[in-house]
């Protein structure tokens, strides 16, 4: 590891103080741009705002040549740009939303740019690889890397394209950039990109004045609410539909008395950027949005985002959850989950192509591990992403108010096998009924009376089978069926066979009575 104090650093730490005015290099920011300077490619895996921007910005400006930086997004590109000129760093883009291609063409011709942005689809046209050929490269920098595989939650095919142009300049030094990637995604970025096994770079991804905490969804509403009153600072809720976000605005402004505004693509965009704007400028506003909202907003001081419902991916939540606290200050993150969640993503999976089902399910196996933890949930985070961090953190509501654990093996095999012999086509309120030997009109017209597992369900053991539903249902091995019953999947059979224990955790009760803490 390369020490920030490291002598062969001093002219790198000399142009950063010339050109972008910092005194000094934050983080991992020094061992890759080291690492860039002495031509060794490498990928860089930063949280955002751990300033990646300036690992490839400054070696473009000492080193010969041009830094051709691949990038996704239009907008994105053009406020690099605006940034880059600021600092005096000769850059510039050659984009569908460009009028100047000419002028630039012409500079990096005659070698006058440090930096030219261009999106990935330029990378496969043929004209594009004799353009880059007429003057000299110093770097390839391809940013949001992850896009190039397939493991990653935002794959773009045309970043594939991107290999065999780099590999065109072999010579030439590759710095691959992300946020966002886990093991997998990580190993597959560096193979697809040809960047050696010892050329990866992690910095630190905690938060540790995030407090984490995760909980079944009873309701939503209250929940938030009682979230909302210990919390008067500025927040953020997402929710995963449209309808669902103008919902639940309207009744936490109801129920709180604050001001809550809502946030979709379905809103026209006057409304969406009036409500985005009145949020960032105020202390106290919450907003309810889907995932749309949040990328490139620079607010510092959001004391709390909540998820209605799973996120995406691990990656997905680290992210959005990452939008509390940047100040510095403590700042909360509440999921509040259901099994209904995972249900919904399961069921999916059978709609997504089998190339990739695979990854798909890893990443909502790693999700259920997240919700489900008895452990610290911000040492299930770390290690997502690759880190060795300590068992607990003390920040996080496992650590804090730590929860049972119970093996249920005994009732999960019941409730399987109920699901089993009921055809797997009933939902849990019908399997409930069923195992507790319910006096009902349904289960005796279906002659589940009959079964041998009508009634071997006692009333102690059945206040647990929602959550345990519940988990099975994250865990994916009980599987909810288009019509709303419950089938058999994942590890059922094992746990049926017992070859497999079923732990569930328990919500330590002293938190769950107290109803201010309910939600945070
Ligand atoms: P990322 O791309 O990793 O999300 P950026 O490159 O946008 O992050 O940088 C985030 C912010 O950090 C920017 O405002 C940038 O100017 C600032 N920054 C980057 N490096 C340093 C540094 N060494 N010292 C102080 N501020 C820095
Ligand atoms: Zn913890």
């Amino acid at each position: 590891e390369i020490a920030d104090s490291d002598p062969a650093l001093a002219p790198a730490r000399e142009e950063l103080r010339r050109v972008f005015g910092f005194d000094d290099f934050r983080g991992r920011q020094a061992q890759v741009v080291t690492r860039v300077l002495a031509g060794q490619s490498t990928l860089a895996v930063m949280p955002t705002g751990a300033g990646k921007s300036l690992t490839y910005q400054l070696p473009a400006t000492m080193l010969p040549g041009t830094c051709l930086v691949v990038s996704p997004l239009i907008a994105l590109m053009h406020d690099q740009l605006r940034a880059a000129r600021a600092n005096g760093i000769r850059a510039a883009t050659l984009t569908s939303a460009d009028a100047d291609w000419r002028e630039t063409q012409d500079a990096f011709r005659s070698g006058e740019l440090d930096l030219l942005y261009v999106a990935p689809e330029r990378a496969s046209q043929p004209a594009f690889r004799e353009f880059l050929a007429s003057s000299p490269l110093s770097l390839f920098a391809v940013d949001e890397a992850h896009c190039v595989s397939e493991w990653g939650h935002d794959f773009r095919p045309d970043y594939r394209q991107l290999r065999p142009l780099m590999d065109a300049f072999g010579h030439v030094p590759r710095l691959a950039l992300t946020a966002t990637a886990d093991r997998q995604t990580r190993a597959d970025v560096m193979s697809q990109l040809g960047i050696p096994d010892d050329g990866l770079v992690l910095a630190g991804f905690d938060r540790p004045n995030i407090r984490y905490a995760v909980r079944p969804r009873d309701n939503a509403v209250r929940q938030l609410t009682a979230l909302m009153k210990e919390q008067p600072g500025p927040g953020i809720v997402y929710a995963p539909t449209r309808r669902k976000v103008e919902d639940l605005a309207e009744k936490l402004a109801a129920a709180t008395g604050r001001q809550v505004a809502p946030y979709h693509a379905g809103l026209d965009p006057a409304t969406r950027a009036a409500n985005q704007a009145a949020f960032v400028a105020s202390e106290d506003r919450v907003i309810v949005a889907t995932v749309a909202f949040g990328m490139g907003i620079d607010k510092p001081d959001v004391r709390f985002v909540a998820h209605v419902g799973v996120p995406k991916s691990v990656e997905g939540y680290y992210q959005e959850t990452g939008r509390a606290g940047r100040d510095g200050d403590p700042a909360h993150a509440v999921m509040l989950w259901g099994a209904g969640d995972f249900a919904t993503a399961r069921q999916r999976l059978s709609e997504v192509d089998e190339a990739r089902r695979g990854a798909e399910r890893a990443r909502l196996d790693a999700l259920a591990g997240l919700v489900e933890t008895a452990g610290c949930r911000r040492a299930v985070l770390l290690r997502h992403f690759g880190e060795d961090p300590p068992a607990t953190c003390g920040n996080c509501d496992n650590c804090l108010f730590p929860p049972g654990v119970t093996d249920v093996t005994e009732l999960a095999r019941k409730l399987l096998s109920a699901a089993y012999r009921t055809g797997q086509s009933f939902g849990l309120g019908h399997l409930q009924k069923v195992l507790t030997g319910a006096e009902d009109e349904r289960v005796r017209q279906r002659g589940h009376d009959q079964l041998s597992v009508f009634g071997i369900v006692g009333s102690e053991e059945a206040r647990m089978l929602q959550p345990l539903s519940r988990a099975l249902q994250a865990r994916g091995d009980l599987v909810a069926t288009e019509h709303g019953g419950l089938a058999l999947g994942g590890s059922a059979r094992a746990i049926l066979t017992g070859e497999s224990v079923v732990e569930i955790v328990i919500p330590p009760r002293a938190t769950r009575s107290r109803r201010g803490r309910d939600a945070a």
